[in-house]
Order: C-alpha cells, then structure tokens, then sequence
C-alpha cells in the first residue's frame, strides 16, 4: 500500500475514529472535548495513539472492510492493498459472532522468498470494539520466535552431546566387568574410558565458558593486558599437543602492543585457535603466530598448512557443535565449541575473528581486538629473533 492510500485511510476514516472516539468517551463517563492543552478532541488523540503505536494495528469495519490501519500494520502485511490479510479477516469475523478475543498467526506466509530483512513471525489479536468494529492488534515477533529455535536446538545439542560420552562410559565400564580376569583388556578399556570422561570434562567447561560468554553471567571488568602475556600462556598451554603432533610452532618476536581485555579469556580464545591448528594439520607441518597493529586493532594471526576449510563451511565454523569431520573432531578430542567461544570472547572485547583458509592450503585464523589507548601506535619489537615451539623444524 502506498503512503497516498495509509494518508487515505488514516484521513478517509477520521470520522469513523470521531465516533469511536466519541463512544468510548461517552462510555468512560467523559467528553468528547480532551483535557489536553493543544485542543486536541478525544476521537483525535485516540487516532494519535493509534497511528503512534509500534504494533500494526487495523481497524475493520461491520463488512470486514479497513477502515484505519497505522504504517506498521501495512510493513507487517496486515492489510493487502486496501483489504485485511484473510486470516485476520476471518478471525474478525469470528469475533463478530463470539464476541471474544481471537488470537491468530499473521505470519507472511512467502518467508522463504523473502530477502530475510522482513518479519518472519507476525502474531495478533483481534478484539471487538463496540458493536461495529473490530481491532487487529499485531506484533513482529521474529526475533522471539528465533531465539526460542535456537534455544531449542541448542538444548537438543547439548542432551546429544552429553549423551555420547556417558553411552560410552557406561559401555566401557561393561566391558571391563567382563573383561575382569584379563589386565590387558582392563587397562585397554580403563584408558578409554578415562578419554571419555576428560571428554565430558571439556565439554561442561567450555558449555559453562560459553555460557557466561553470551551473558549467563557478568563479564569480568576488563583491565589493560599486554599481548605479548598473552601469546606466552596460549603458547605454553599448546606446547605438549604440539610437541606430541611434532608440530613446530613460529613465533614473531614479543610486539609490546597493549589491549583493553581480560586476559584468560584472550588466552582461552588464542589457545583454542592454536589447538585447532595442530589438530587439523598433518604431523610434522608448521604453524605460526604473528601480531600486528591495524587500524587501531591488535592482530594476531594463527597460520596452519592444514587441512583447510572450503568456503562453504567458512561461516559456520563459528557456530556452537558444527564440525566439518565429525570422526576427526571426536578423535582429537575436540567438542566443537571451541570456535563460538573465540568469536564471542572477539565479540565481548569490541573485535571479531577473521578467517582466510583454502582447502588442501591451510587457514589463517585472525583474532582482531581494539588496541588500548596507551598502546604503542607501531610494533616495537624488542629482539628480531622468533621463538620456535614444539617439534622439530
Ligand atoms: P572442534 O572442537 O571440533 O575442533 P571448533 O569449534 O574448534 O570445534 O572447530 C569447529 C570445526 O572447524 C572443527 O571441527 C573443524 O572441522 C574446523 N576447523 C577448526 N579449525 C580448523 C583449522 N585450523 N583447520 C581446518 N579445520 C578447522
């Protein structure tokens, strides 16, 4: 509908809103005239409310025709042109009948055409309002409706998750009662299942990470941190992985570079990037990390010459459980949280995680966090000499 045809509406039936007005007024005891200061009558500031709410509201008259509808009525599709969308028009006349408050899904129903800027989920009320007419009331509640889908499914995935290592445990500890008389096989048995529960261990620590991450719980104040610290504890947490992959990890020298952060989650965020680049990457091939200043963020850059990750899949890396190989994560012990944990520790601090990979190549993953205000403005580096950790060259 065109702003011509909403003027028309709202203008065309000011005279049915006057004797709406008049009635409710006449029914709540006062007058037409308004007690406000402008001159204003109550039929008036009645259409004012209206025309000002958020919600789409539409007005039909006896015969089901429109008679007022405000602009967010028309962006939510309640009204086609100048006829209301069918459901509502249907719950109106239901309402008609009964009397009673009708509740109806006004939903487009051509979601999946749409460019995704549109609501998807459009629920209203349709009331009687004197004898004559009936009020849709409607609101855009895509973004409940969204987070209730992921909530869902993040609650499916999680009971999945949880309940793999504890099948397994359970299996295991089976097998060993059975296999009690053969110390070979129990300690075969034991070890794994000693696996699964440091298996589970992770995943309820990065499930809870995760979950103060997204709000469960205050972020710690954020304090001024010297990356270069923080490079050195994500380094040392990795030297054993690294070491036993015989993956040989270059490092430039130390940046002096300052951030505004929380240094054990910068650490997590580093070692978890740093992790991935020795779990999908082949034994023996480099690794190497690098930090920089960028238009006023820090960058520190992991470079594997791994597996690498097709553009497909780029994106949604980053999303909590979705793994490319879904054996190969399981086998490095990995629960596929670590990603979403990086890019919202980026996220809490102001920045992001970029990723550049190439299939068969490798990946650089790039974690950019604000500079702090007192940081040097260039790179000073205090020796030229990088640092190597874990295997050989
Ligand atoms: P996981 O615990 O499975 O490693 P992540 O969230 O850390 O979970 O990573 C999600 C998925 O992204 C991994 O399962 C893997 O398929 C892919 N991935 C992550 N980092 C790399 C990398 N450096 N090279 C290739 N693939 C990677």
């Amino acid at each position: 509908m065109t702003l011509a045809a909403v003027v028309f509406f709202a203008v065309g039936t000011l005279m049915v809103v006057l004797a709406v007005g008049i009635r409710i007024g006449r029914r709540a005891g006062t007058r037409a005239t308004p007690p406000s200061g402008d001159g204003a009558t109550v039929a008036e500031l009645v259409q004012r409310v209206v025309l000002s709410s958020h919600n789409g509201v539409v007005l039909l008259d006896r015969m089901g025709e429109v008679v007022l509808a405000n602009p967010p009525a028309i962006e939510l599709g309640l009204v086609h042109g100048s006829r209301p969308d069918e459901r509502a028009r249907k719950a109106a006349e239901q309402v008609r009948d009964t009397g009673q408050v009708v509740r109806v899904d006004l939903s487009p129903l051509d979601c999946g055409g749409r460019s995704g800027r549109g609501p998807t989920a459009v629920l209203g009320e349709v009331r009687p309002l004197g004898d004559e007419f009936t009020v849709i009331d409607a609101s855009d509640e895509s973004d409940a409706v969204r987070l209730e889908a992921t909530r869902r499914d993040f609650v499916a995935n999680v009971s999945h998750e949880l309940k793999t290592p504890v099948g397994a445990m359970a299996l295991l500890a089976e097998a060993v009662l059975d296999a009690a008389d053969d110390p070979h096989e129990v300690r075969r048995f034991g070890t794994k299942i000693l696996n699964e529960a440091n298996r589970l261990g992770t995943l309820v620590t990065e499930l809870i990470a995760l979950s103060r991450l997204q709000g469960a719980e205050r972020l710690p104040a954020l304090a001024t941190v010297e990356v270069d610290q923080v490079v050195q504890e994500a380094l040392g947490r990795c030297r054993l992985a690294a070491e036993s992959a015989n993956i040989r990890i270059t490092v430039d020298p130390p940046s002096g570079l300052l951030l505004h952060g929380d240094v054990p989650l910068l650490v997590t965020a580093l070692s978890n990037l740093l992790d991935n680049a020795v779990s999908y990457s082949p034994s023996g091939s480099p690794v190497s990390v690098s930090r920089r200043l960028e238009n006023g963020f820090v960058e520190i850059a992991v470079t594997d010459r791994g597996l690498g990750i097709a553009p497909e899949h780029q994106e949604r890396v980053f999303e909590r459980f979705f793994r490319i190989d879904q054996a190969r994560s399981r086998s490095t012990g990995g629960t596929g949280l670590g990603l979403a944990i990086v890019k919202h520790v980026a996220a809490n601090h102001g920045g992001d995680v970029q990723l550049w990979s190439r299939p068969g190549i490798g990946s650089t993953f790039t974690l950019r966090i604000p500079a702090h205000p007192d940081s040097p403005k260039q790179v000073s580096r205090t020796s030229s000499t990088p640092e190597y950790v874990g295997g050989s060259p």
